[in-house]
């Protein structure tokens, strides 16, 4: 679905009026301190607008009333259907509301107005309906307690729940959190990046026209510092869930550890690898995973395959696929709907990624496709897809996260040197095999430790399966029923019936 011409998006995008305050108890409101701060378009540097700077008072603000609530039951306690219904009604406002949502989305990410309008906003969108769904279909449990007792298990909400989360799939990834924790009855306090909270406070306004009380959902934004620390110490916030970088999600560890011990979870980064055999069936196949896994939204994905591991044997063959792939690209302007590959989140990381480009130069790295700045939109954060090869496993470049449009590529001439090559970084999200050979790939995915193992295929995301990290890449999961499950306390209630005969 394209609905408008490139021409029609810019303008829309220049009528936009988008509503930038704090969004606490079902309404627009300023930070206490009236401070706010520009937030930039990556696609020319412009300012979009100001958005309010909330910070620890505006924090503890919509925390006490998404507690209040909690507390009153007008969420938590109510029929589930009743959950359900508001939950389903949002997911289609969402899409009623596809094109504005998606705008909002790719003015301030750079994502294409294509991904934005086509993933972005009917992924979110599903996300709400499927965990809606879900809620009438979830049961407690009886123990197997002696006859003269009754033991229920019984799933509880945990009450106030903290989401932060990062800029690159602000909708997509606030969804994973929200549509759970809301299903479960919780009430929540988004802290979105300070780099994209537009689409974030938007989809508040809608969850209130849904149905969702006010209260229940609040939207704070501001920086990680100042409002997202507040978050993370508040003692009435029972979890945190966190996606972002991994030194971060350490501090939520030790915030909550200072505080009330609340619950935390993490996704974190990743350095994902394609283990390719030899044997590899379809290597045009395997190419487009290649490039798409580490190409799309400009490498900016947590779980984008920014490393290749492939047979010696095979390689040549490989990469000039991949290049062809990547070459056939259309990268430049998010307003085009043509575009495939666009713009880098902001000056500060379009600045570490060719940083990383100087670094892979003085680590011996061959250049074979790309390396550099572009500009196809005058004052914008663009960077071209790029390979390096023959990178070292134990370089900066085939260790760190760039999160930027660049593969790294390393030979193996065994499949026990490539498990090791893959397990060879502090992260472990994502990884994919590529064989014919079924029992190798078998083994291959159990060696690897990541939370995901794509074999023959790669990014194919969906919510019925959990998503999080091994290692450094945190742990606790996203999606699926695992995730609803984890905005749950389990209560047991032990009922004594009395051995007296009826
Ligand atoms: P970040 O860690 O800088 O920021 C994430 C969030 O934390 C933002 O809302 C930010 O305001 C907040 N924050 C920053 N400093 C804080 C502090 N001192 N106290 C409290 N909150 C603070 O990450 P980013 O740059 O926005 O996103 C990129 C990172 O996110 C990459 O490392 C990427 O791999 C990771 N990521 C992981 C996943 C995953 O699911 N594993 C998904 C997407 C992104």
């Amino acid at each position: 679905m394209n609905k408008f011409t490139k021409e029609q998006w810019l303008q829309k995008a220049k009528d936009l009026k988008p509503k930038a305050d704090l969004f606490i108890n079902g309404e627009f409101v300023p930070a206490a301190s009236n401070e706010r701060f520009e937030t930039l378009s990556p696609r020319d540097g412009s300012v979009i607008t100001t958005v309010a700077r909330g910070a620890e008072i505006d924090i503890d603000n919509a925390v006490r009333i998404a507690h209040q609530r909690f507390e009153e039951g007008v969420w938590s306690r109510i029929d589930p259907r009743e959950r359900q219904k508001a939950l389903y009604r949002l997911s289609e406002l969402m899409l009623e509301n596809a094109a504005e949502l998606a705008l909002l989305e790719a003015i301030e990410t750079g994502h294409p107005i294509g991904d934005a309008l086509n993933v972005d906003v009917p992924s979110a969108a599903r996300t709400y309906r499927w965990y809606a769904e879900a809620i009438d279909k979830v049961y407690d449990q009886i123990a197997p307690a002696p006859v003269s007792a009754l033991a229920l298990i019984s799933r509880e909400p945990l009450g106030v729940i903290g989401a932060v989360v990062p800029w690159n799939y602000p909708l997509i990834i606030s969804a994973w959190k929200l549509a759970p924790a809301l299903a479960a009855g919780n009430s929540v306090v988004l802290k979105p990046s300070e780099d994209t909270n537009l689409s974030s406070l938007r989809l508040a306004e809608l969850a209130i026209e849904a149905g969702i009380p006010a209260g229940v959902l609040n939207v704070v934004t501001g920086y990680g510092a100042e409002a997202g620390q507040a978050l993370g110490r508040h003692p009435l916030v029972d979890k945190i869930t966190f996606t972002g970088s991994p030194g971060v999600g350490k501090m939520f560890q030790k915030y909550a550890g200072e505080s009330n011990g609340k619950q935390v979870a993490l996704e974190l980064g990743g350095k994902s690898p394609h283990i390719v055999f030899e044997d590899v069936e379809d290597i045009e196949a395997c190419a487009s995973a290649i490039a798409w896994g580490i190409f799309y939204n400009a490498g900016q994905t947590c779980h984008g395959g920014s490393r290749l591991l492939v047979h010696e044997a095979i390689k040549d063959r490989l990469l000039e696929a991949v290049i062809r792939v990547g070459a056939a690209l259309v990268t430049g302007d998010p307003m085009d709907p043509k575009t495939q590959v666009s713009a880098i989140v902001n000056k500060k990381q379009h600045t570490r990624v060719l940083e990383y480009l100087e670094i892979a130069k003085q680590e011996n790295a061959n250049v074979i496709f790309g390396g550099n700045a572009h500009q196809p939109v005058a004052g914008g954060y663009f960077i071209e897809p790029t390979i390096l090869d023959n990178v070292k496993i134990n370089s900066r470049i085939a260790q760190e996260e760039i999160f930027g449009p660049v593969l790294a590529v390393t030979t193996f001439k065994t499949a026990k040197e490539a498990v090791e090559l893959a397990n060879g970084t502090e992260y472990g999200l994502a990884a994919s095999v590529w064989t014919q050979d079924i029992t190798l790939a078998h083994k291959v995915a159990k060696a690897v430790r990541a939370g995901t193992v794509w074999v023959n295929t790669y990014d194919v995301s969906d919510i019925i399966v959990p998503f999080g990290g091994f290692k450094n890449s945190g742990f606790g999961r996203d999606r699926s029923l695992h995730a609803l499950d984890s905005y749950t306390a389990l209560k047991t209630t032990w009922i004594n019936l009395g051995n007296e005969p009826i």
